[in-house]
């Protein structure tokens, strides 16, 4: 392990030391102690008020724990600023309780006042569904009642829910039908620093709302640093800082650049579980599930190799697509030392959501390659994409800090200590300047706020991408052409869908085909449907090769949906035929939501006759009523342009097409080594045309290849037209 060492201070402070008064009384909403301090001792015998029965003893051992947590010697403090300000921004070192203890605080507060909700948002599904579970154990009550989560297609509340964990998208969402989040009492945004996308927006909301609601209480949480921007956004809104309790972290370098960070990490992994002495786990950043379970596979199987001299490690996954319940193995403690002393180590190898989102006890050693999968939008292509990309300044110390948690630590950083300083930039950029808008310019149209530009953003985002957003729902008929919500733009809200999506569905009643849009859209909108183990790609391509349609991917989904239910939703049948069990299990329950949606519009669900010609061709028909706008044209020199903006793609090697139609509709663009279009299928001019008259108004189209095919076939159906064909 050669390399430059440094000794990063992560919190400024290197003490260990703290004030060491201490709550007494039995912990947050669970306890309903208020404020008096009461012994432990006759605590024990106290009666939940959520419950009626006496705690469990789960509860007391965690609230052991949650004692000791740097947030508890703050309630006074904090609580004394929430009644006196309407806003608060409170600044804390991942794992100091924030995000478990601070909403727990409010909802007493809100209980002796207004009773209304309080709700704590999350960037990440994982997290806000780990954390309300941890949470209700915390509270002692079952999940779901008085604790719940709210995310996209999975709503984990009830009637008595107190306390929402939710992602902030579905914040956003909600205030929608409820402008001024009147079932709140107190909201609060997590995560803050991260600066995504709907949290921006709903600072801007919030900036609003707080005039209308003197009533609403308004909590900024953040792991790091930049606390000042936030204050003076809300009206120089008081910071309560609470000292990390981090130990020192060692920080390595590599001196020279590593030419492939996965062998390298791998190569780290193996020599810190060899040369390192005692316990302690290692946490390794890598940027994807595949790269990710790829990695765990190899680290297992090369430590497994060593001999029984060596200490056992656990390999652990983590990232956001993981099923809940393997989620939860990064609790788990580590192998045991062995009886030669070997100690065992726990390996949890990670995306970006152990930075700040997750906290992982013992963790004593992180390796930082220094990438993650960000999202890049480029409005002059329209195409945004997950790129793995180079982490700012900001998160490489969030990732370093990870290992001072329990003890002190190391990092490991596999870059050199000039590309640092050089070449990484300060901190991440705003999602907001990153992403394609439409999505989020129709929410706020619904939500009445026509003037964009003026709109209240923290920052704002550049004009060409608003813009790029307005034209694409202008043509997606959701604005008129002044800018107003039309009424199909207005119902295309209500969707929990890209408005590409969700024009499609309302369109395809037009086109007899509503049923199998439904199930299309599901399925495009759960994570991978097929499963193609890297021991097994050849089976599992030759399983999906059943299930492909001469027509393309699109239609390939709709049959994976219908073998699904024809062999009665079963696992077993998933499995034998490398489909995701849990991803078609999830599109289905979408489905049934997205049904329900039609309903309330009164959009009818109804299917073209199977046997008719017409039943694949009024499913590409509706493809392109929404997605005209992502279309290839096969050139003559044999490669794909997309249509107007002349990027050459490539089917992406996963499609079932076996030929090059001359004109593809794409789901997905997708960034690597080349540009690919994933999720494809054969469509036809004529219904381009048709379809998307004022997307396909030639007279607005640059000279191309494109073009001159479709005016021949425009003028072609004109002659048919007038009936001289
Ligand atoms: P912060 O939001 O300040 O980063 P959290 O409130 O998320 O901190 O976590 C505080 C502590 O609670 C963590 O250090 C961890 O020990 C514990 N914790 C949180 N979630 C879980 C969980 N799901 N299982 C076990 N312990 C947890
Ligand atoms: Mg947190």
């Amino acid at each position: 392990m050669s390399g430059r060492k440094r000794t990063l201070d992560i919190d400024g402070t290197g003490s260990e030391s703290r004030v060491k008064a201490r709550r007494e009384e039995v912990g947050g909403g669970g306890g309903g102690g208020g404020g008096e301090a009461k012994k432990v001792d006759t605590a024990k015998m106290q009666i939940n008020k959520y419950t009626g029965r006496p705690f469990s003893q789960k509860f007391w051992t965690i609230l052991e724990k949650r004692k000791g947590l740097p947030v508890w010697d703050y309630y006074t403090k904090f609580m004394e600023l929430v009644k006196v300000h309407q806003c608060v921004v409170l600044v804390g070192e991942t794992g100091s309780g924030k995000t478990t203890q601070i909403p727990q605080w409010l909802v007493e507060l809100s209980q002796q006042n207004q009773k209304r909700r309080v709700a704590c948002t999350q960037p990440r599904r994982v997290a806000a569904m780990s954390v309300a579970q941890r949470v209700a154990d915390e509270m002692d009550v079952t999940l779901g009642q008085e604790v719940g989560y709210s995310i996209r297609f999975e709503d984990c509340t009830s009637g008595k829910t107190a306390l929402k964990y939710m992602t902030d998208g579905m914040l956003l969402r909600e205030a929608m039908g409820d402008p001024l989040l009147e079932q709140y009492g107190v909201v609060i945004l997590d995560e803050a620093h991260e600066r995504t996308l709907a949290t921006d927006i709903l600072m801007g909301l919030l900036k609003e709302i707080m005039g209308n609601r003197e009533d609403l209480k308004i909590v900024i949480m953040s792991a790091t640093l930049d606390a000042g921007k936030f204050q003076a956004y809300f009206n120089d809104a008081p910071l309560l800082s609470i000292p990390g309790r981090t130990h020192p972290v060692e920080i390595f370098f590599t001196p020279e650049p590593e030419r492939d960070y996965i062998e390298a990490a791998i190569r780290t992994v193996v020599q810190i579980h060899l040369c390192e002495e005692g316990a302690g786990d290692i946490l390794l950043f890598l940027t994807g599930q595949e790269e990710i379970e790829e990695s765990c596979k190899r680290i297992q199987r090369e430590v497994d190799n060593l001999g029984p001299e060596v200490g056992s490690v656990k390999c652990i996954p983590l990232y956001s697509t993981l099923p809940p319940a393997l989620q939860q193995r990064i609790f788990e403690p580590a192998p045991p030392t062995k009886p030669n002393g070997a100690a065992g180590r726990k390996v949890v190898v990670s995306t970006n959501i152990a930075e700040t989102s997750l906290t992982i006890d013992g963790v004593v050693f992180v390796i930082d390659p220094g990438f993650a999968k960000q999202k890049v939008y480029n409005p002059r292509i329209r195409v945004e994409s997950l790129l793995v990309s180079a982490v700012s300044k900001a998160s490489a110390q969030q990732r370093a800090g990870r290992a001072g948690r329990t003890r002190p630590g190391k990092c490991f950083r596999l870059y050199t200590e000039k590309a640092y300083q050089n070449e990484m930039q300060d901190n991440t950029y705003p999602e907001i300047l990153r992403s394609n808008l439409s999505s989020v310019v129709l929410q706020l149209k619904k939500l009445g706020i026509d003037d964009l530009v003026h709109f209240d953003f923290m920052d704002p985002p550049a004009p060409e991408t608003l813009m790029r957003a307005l034209e694409l729902l202008n043509y997606l008929g959701a604005l008129d052409d002044d800018g107003e919500l039309t009424q199909l733009g207005a119902m295309m809200a209500e969707f929990p869908l890209d408005p590409q999506l969700s024009k499609m569905l309302i369109a395809s009643t037009d086109y007899n085909c509503s049923n199998e849009i439904l199930s299309i859209t599901s399925l495009l909108s759960v994570p991978q449907v097929f499963i193609r183990p890297g021991d097994k790609k050849k089976e599992a391509d030759e399983a999906k090769m059943r299930f492909a349609h001469i027509d393309g991917d699109h239609i390939t989904l709709l049959n994976v949906y219908h073998a699904y239910k024809q062999n009665n939703e079963d696992p077993q049948w998933c499995y034998d035929n490398f489909i995701s069990y849990r991803s078609v299990k999830l599109g289905d329950g979408v489905r049934d939501q997205l049904s329900r949606i039609m309903d309330r519009f009164g959009l009818r669900r109804t299917s073209t006759e199977f046997t008719s010609r017409d039943y694949y061709i009024n499913i590409r028909k509706a493809l392109i009523s929404g997605f005209f706008s992502q279309i290839g044209h096969l050139e003559r020199s044999g490669h794909y342009l997309t249509v107007k903006d002349n990027q050459v793609v490539q089917l992406h090697p996963s499609t079932c097409l076996d030929h090059k139609p001359e004109w593809v509709l794409y789901n997905e663009f997708v960034l690597t080594s080349k540009n690919y279009i994933r999720t494809c299928t054969d469509i036809k001019a004529e219904w381009m045309l048709r379809i998307a008259p004022q997307y396909y108004d030639l007279a607005n189209f640059p000279q191309c290849e494109a073009k001159r095919q479709l005016e021949k076939i425009k003028n072609k159906l004109e002659l048919q037209n007038q009936g001289i064909f």
